[in-house]
């Protein structure tokens, strides 16, 4: 049996070819990094869930209409996708104070925004990912105008219907961060939603205890992130419930780590 080739890996995925021209393969790793892969580990079960929770998202997302990578997912910690052209840019959307904003701008975390941010930065790991303006894009021509604007119009999409999903689920959605590539049809592009939606790329709290449910909990050395990944997945209902499922416990976690 021949190997299949691997087209890309990144920190938290790897790449392969798909089946099919134009299709890969999305493999999800139980890798996980902080602060440009300074600090460095793994979330036992990670891969498996962020799997799970992104098909979820993308379906949905797919269903009011925003196009998507996603085409299916083939086993527990793969999916199929379309091959882009990814844009060099992350997009992080705000609607609470936290991590880089708070920091940047001496705001204090969990403060509610007034208006949704929408930020831009440029995918460089050796820069560090800089925070950029639109001038910055269309300067060095990391994007079109016409790109940039289909891409805002996503987020606040994204955006407009992540916070009810989990709102409706008593978490408040802080902040995440989006990618988007091209595909061309004959000598025409557009952009779609690209890479994962997952607790590793999004602020997810608890709205009641205000409870960290993403990778926060890694970042800040908070302990209990596969518990708090596999609560988001329990609660959009990806998990079977029952006790052997009910996996929330930061309380005890806590109490086991003499906090
Ligand atoms: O670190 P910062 O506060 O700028 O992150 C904003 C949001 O974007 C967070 O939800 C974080 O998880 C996400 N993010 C990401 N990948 C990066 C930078 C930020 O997923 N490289």
């Amino acid at each position: 049996m021949s190997r299949r080739r691997q087209i890309y890996e990144g920190k938290a995925k790897i790449l392969y070819e798909g089946p099919e021209p134009g299709t890969l393969i999305q493999y999800f790793k139980d890798d996980a990094t902080a602060f440009n892969a300074q600090k460095k580990g793994t979330i036992a079960g990670k891969g498996v869930l962020n799997n799970r929770i992104s098909e979820h998202i993308f379906t949905l997302l797919a269903g009011i209409g925003i196009p998507t990578h996603f085409i299916r997912r083939l086993n527990m910690r793969e999916q199929l996708i379309r091959q882009v052209e990814i844009v060099p840019i992350e997009v992080v959307v705000r609607n609470v104070a936290a991590g880089t904003l708070s920091k940047r701008l001496g705001i204090e975390e969990g403060t509610q925004l007034p208006r949704t941010i929408i930020e831009y930065y440029y995918k460089d790991d050796a820069l560090g990912d800089p925070l950029i303006a639109d001038e910055h894009i269309a300067c060095f021509g990391w994007a079109t105008q016409e790109e940039m604007n289909d891409i805002a119009d996503m987020a606040v999409r994204v955006n407009d219907f992540m916070c009810g999903l989990f709102a409706a689920i008593g978490i408040r959605l802080v902040d995440f961060k989006l990618e988007f590539g091209r595909i061309w049809e004959n000598e025409y592009s557009r952009v779609i939603l690209a890479d994962e939606i997952s607790p590793d790329g999004c602020r997810l709290w608890d709205m009641t205890t205000n409870e960290k449910l993403d990778k926060d909990r890694f970042r800040r050395d908070l302990g209990g992130e596969a518990e708090a990944y596999q609560e988001v997945a329990r609660r959009l209902g990806l998990l079977p419930e029952g006790e052997a499922n009910s996996v929330l416990d930061l309380e005890k976690h806590r109490q086991k780590r003499g906090k």
